[in-house]
């Protein structure tokens, strides 16, 4: 496996500049063809920049590895990048930030996804009102000592007195 020098993805199956021909694989992540995009004369940089400006979104889903860490993988190559926060679905109960998906869409349909921080699903526990089912949830995960419901997921940086501080300041 080869690591591609635009965005640090180490799954590449072909070394992109090989001794005699650039490999001409498309980067599953990327997206960047080596020989080919670079012959168009874009340059690695230029197209890490309207790569990183488009949200780094994974060109190649299916190849997408299940915990993918763009953050991590660009730091591999010494680019220092940090997800927005817009991009982050965050969970109205806990605040926890990983969801896959939003809570609740534009119409505000559950998305029927379990947090992984209070094990709220939305769409099911918030049932029949969603303020009051998030409310409630939040009251009794906070009573229940605030554990988190997946403990496999955690991001080490995160821990639940800072999100304690951050739900307080929103009832507030
Ligand atoms: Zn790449
Ligand atoms: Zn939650």
């Amino acid at each position: 496996m080869y690591t591609c020098i635009v965005c640090g993805y180490k799954d590449l199956e072909m070394e992109s500049y090989g001794k005699e021909y650039p490999s001409c694989e498309i980067c599953s992540c990327c997206g960047f063809q080596f020989g080919i995009d670079d012959d168009k004369g874009i340059s690695h940089d230029l197209w890490r920049e309207t790569w990183i400006k488009k949200d780094c979104s994974f060109w190649y889903t299916p190849d997408r590895p299940i915990a993918w860490d763009v953050e991590k993988q660009l730091k591999s190559i010494g680019i220092m990048y940090k997800k927005k926060d817009a991009n982050k679905n965050i969970c109205p109960v806990c605040k926890y930030d990983g969801l896959d998906e939003p809570a609740y869409n534009s119409l505000g349909y559950g998305s029927y996804d379990i947090c992984q921080g209070c094990g709220f699903q939305f769409g099911l526990d918030d049932y029949p009102d969603k303020n009051k089912g998030i409310q409630k949830w939040r009251e009794n995960w906070i009573r229940g000592g605030s554990s988190w419901y997946s403990t496999s997921s955690i991001k080490p940086n995160w821990n639940p007195t800072e999100q304690l501080i951050h739900l307080s300041k929103i009832k507030k």
